[in-house]
């Protein structure tokens, strides 16, 4: 692409710079130290989405390497969902969901339970709750796991075992069961008890050990957490294969197994949050399918409804469905948004349901991930780099100095964020979590940009890095 370069009209540089100063009059934005606006962080006015590409108002145009906090799926302004959405809209834009139905919502409930993750001697997930948002999903998963121990009367169940590092969401309830200290510590004061068991994560592997055997470690950790709290816990929350948030971590299927074993040997919840990974961003339309296990509660948002729209759907099997059943209100599940189930959002997601489909998403993804891997290689050769690990369709980068995992780079030094800046330069949004840059492009993606987006991860690691 020759547009990729600097902007030169000067009427859309000013028109820019305006809208700039309009925002950061009025706006407060999410995860961001406002003061570093406007002069350390570049604050970027976008004037719209074309396949992986942002367009600025400014008139340039930057390849949108982390899928817009990893929620578009096919490329922004999809036409096929955002027809389905102006045809919703002109029908039926919201209806109350408590007493009253609707076809989107019903369609996508069973199109997720048709799709879901399956596992051999497992009763299949039967039930779809909706939410509005990830982290309000993660909600109704804990609260479901909690209540069903109520309704049976057994009130010692009251805790959650989560992985540390791992990250579900930022409301207070989530934010219990996350584990990454930027987002969590000042608010600990205000989280309910969560006991954290040691990740899987193949990175934290000791020298010679394999990811395997990394798991194999972690899930003897969680075994004897269980042995001595199980009959506490209502749930145990982790996000399969990859914890995105905390630095696109990334460990083998078989802890996932182990997990689900011992769960089960506990009668403890699994709750499988695939609100990132999901919808097919490990290679698999849902991660938990690479270790052929069935969680007993599937949190999903961000790429439901192909990144339209906000939505998330909580699966539960019927067993604990059943457990809400009786005459009394308060054995109910009352939670409720007022937005649950949306029509609008719900046509969105049968929309992106169908893309899948019709062009093959998965299939297809495998050949871009292979590029993807092909890319990355030399890249993963540089001596800054400490490890390239890739989950299908994401690619991680870690830095380090010299390339060793113990020595990470000054946190005064801000290698991620000098990284962010080199790369926007270019014209290529890598957004990285600390100093770990990934890949999480729109499935869309084409040969040409991932060049783009190669050459540009590179040089942006050289140049974050040259003070260093
Ligand atoms: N769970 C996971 C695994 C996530 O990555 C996120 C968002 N990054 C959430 C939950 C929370 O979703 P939301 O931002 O929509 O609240």
């Amino acid at each position: 692409m020759d547009d990729v370069g600097p902007a030169h009209d000067p009427a859309m540089i000013a028109e820019a710079d305006a809208w700039r100063s309009r925002d950061l009059a009025v706006l407060w934005h999410p995860c961001t130290q406002m003061r570093e606006h406007p002069h350390e962080l570049p604050l970027v006015p976008i004037a719209s989405g074309e396949g992986a590409w942002l367009v600025g108002r400014d008139g340039r145009r930057y390849l949108d390497a982390v899928s817009s906090w990893w929620t578009n799926l096919f490329g922004h302004a999809e036409p096929r969902i955002a027809a389905a959405i102006g045809a919703q809209a002109c029908s039926l834009e919201q209806v109350i969901l408590a007493g009253f139905s609707h076809a989107p919502a019903v369609e996508l409930a069973e199109k997720l339970l048709a799709i879901a993750p399956r596992e051999p001697g497992r009763e299949p997930l039967a039930k779809v709750f909706y939410a509005d948002n990830g982290s309000a999903g993660v909600e109704v998963a804990l609260k479901m796991a909690f209540h069903w121990f109520r309704n049976r009367g057994e009130d010692r169940r009251t805790k959650f075992v989560a992985l540390e590092n791992g990250y579900h969401g930022e409301t207070l309830g989530a934010l219990a069961v996350g584990d990454v200290p930027l987002y969590r510590r000042v608010y600990a004061p205000l989280l309910a008890e969560c006991l954290f068991t040691p990740s899987p994560d193949a990175y934290l592997a000791a020298p010679g050990e394999s990811a395997e055997e990394c798991a194999r470690r972690a899930a003897g950790a969680l075994e004897a957490l269980l042995d001595a709290h199980g009959g506490e816990v209502c749930a145990m929350i982790l996000e399969p294969l990859v914890q995105c948030a905390g630095g696109m971590r990334m460990h083998h299927p078989l802890y996932l197994q182990l997990a689900r074993k011992l769960c089960d040997a506990h009668g403890v919840f699994l709750i499988a949050d695939e609100i990132a990974v999901g919808f097919g961003r490990t290679g698999t339309l849902f991660a938990c399918e690479q270790a052929g296990i069935q969680p007993d509660l599937l949190c999903l948002s961000k790429g439901l409804t192909g990144g339209f729209l906000p939505l998330a759907a909580v699966l539960a099997t019927q067993a604990l469905y059943d457990g809400f059943l009786d005459e009394s209100r308060e054995r109910a599940f009352l939670h409720s948004h007022s937005y649950t189930g949306n029509p609008i959002a719900c046509a969105a997601a049968l929309a992106s349901l169908r893309v899948f489909e019709e062009d093959q998403v998965v299939a297809r993804n495998r050949g871009t991930a292979a590029r993807m891997a092909a890319l990355a290689a030399p890249i993963g050769e540089l001596p800054q780099v400490a490890d390239l690990r890739q989950a299908g369709m994401i690619v991680a980068f870690e830095l380090a100095r010299d390339g060793d995992r113990r020595t990470p780079f000054e946190p005064g030094l801000r290698v991620g964020l000098r990284a962010y800046r080199a790369a926007l330069e270019r014209g290529v949004v890598l957004r990285p979590l600390g100093d770990i840059l990934y890949w999480m492009p729109p499935y869309c993606v084409d040969e040409e940009q991932l060049a783009l987006l190669a050459r540009t991860t590179r040089e942006a690691i050289l140049e974050a890095t040259a003070c260093a």
